[in-house]
């Protein structure tokens, strides 16, 4: 009784700290941008066709008490709360100063950038991303555009946005494939030149044959489909070597590199081009 007590408060306490957590996350984000707290890492992905390397590019938040906060906790807040515009512009504005930079070591470098499907609800989103581009130079053909498959809620919407970004040159990629229940109906209705599968369906395959066989079927399909095709969740040798066996074509995951600053990253290209 006395000890239940004890442990009841504990757990009290813990809820409370979670709470008072993410009611600070959601208090603090809209200062955030204004303060300067966001920043990118840039996570390399290999081509497996001829062994050059491309990047996508994933947001922090460098809280001033919390530290670090990863994207999977204050997107979905800066979603709910009509944020993720402003994130989202800040995003594409500070890849595309990142390109002109790592351009000049990699000419033909194409960065994947995460976009919500609210950004692409916005009308002046494909004009946002052009002038964005267009200010710094550089052509559709340098950024990806990934959207995770699971989020697309309305897909006329998507359906229309995805063809007028594909009419002007952009690349349209759907994360996390094979998560959603809709995933077959995406590819079929849905204008999109690659896919990536889920790292829930890769990083297991190693001793999971489930995972194994679904990751060959959905490259296989990418494939008849003339897509593309990334692994993402590579952890192990055995993943690459899988997955060249099958065609895939690019991979990513922490067996190649983690997600790394600008500065690393170019010390991690300059590496591998001496390891050729
Ligand atoms: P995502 O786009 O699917 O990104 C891949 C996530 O997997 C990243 O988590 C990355 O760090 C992690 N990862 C990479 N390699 C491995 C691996 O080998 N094993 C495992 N277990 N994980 C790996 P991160 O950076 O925490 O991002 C989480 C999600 O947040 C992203 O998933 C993306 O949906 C979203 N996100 C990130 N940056 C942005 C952004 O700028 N805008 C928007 N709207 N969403 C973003
Ligand atoms: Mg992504
Ligand atoms: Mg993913
Ligand atoms: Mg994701």
């Amino acid at each position: 009784p006395a000890g239940d007590k004890a442990g009841m408060q504990q757990a009290d306490d813990l809820h409370t700290g979670e709470d008072s957590r993410s009611r600070k996350i959601t208090s603090d984000l809209p200062l955030a941008l204004n303060e300067n707290q966001f920043f990118l890492v840039y996570q390399p992905k290999l081509d497996l066709r001829d062994g050059h390397y491309n990047v996508e590019a994933l947001i922090r938040w460098n809280h001033p008490e919390l530290g670090i906060i990863s994207p999977g906790e204050f997107i979905p807040i800066a979603e709910e709360t009509n944020q993720i515009q402003n994130i989202g512009n800040w995003v594409i504005h500070q890849v595309c100063n990142d390109l002109v930079i790592l351009k000049t070591y990699i000419p033909d470098l194409i960065a994947a950038v995460n976009i919500s499907p609210l950004q692409l609800k916005d009308n002046e989103f494909i004009h946002k991303l052009q002038n964005a581009l267009t200010d710094h130079q550089l052509s559709p053909a340098s950024i990806e555009l990934e959207i995770t498959e699971s989020a697309l809620l309305d897909m006329q919407m998507a359906k229309e946005q995805f063809q007028l970004l594909h009419k002007n040159g952009f690349r349209v990629v759907l994360d996390d494939f094979g998560t959603s229940y809709s995933s077959l109906s995406h590819l079929k209705v849905l204008s999109v030149q690659k896919i990536k599968i889920d790292k829930s369906f890769i990083m297991n395959m190693d001793f999971n044959q489930k995972d194994q066989q679904i990751a060959q079927m959905m490259v296989r399909l990418a494939k008849n489909l003339d897509l593309e095709v990334t692994a993402e969740g590579v952890e192990k040798p055995e993943h690459l070597q899988m997955l060249k066996k099958m065609g895939c074509t690019e991979i990513q995951g922490f067996y190649l590199s983690k997600p790394l600053p600008l500065e690393e990253l170019m010390g991690f290209f300059k590496e591998s081009k001496t390891n050729l």
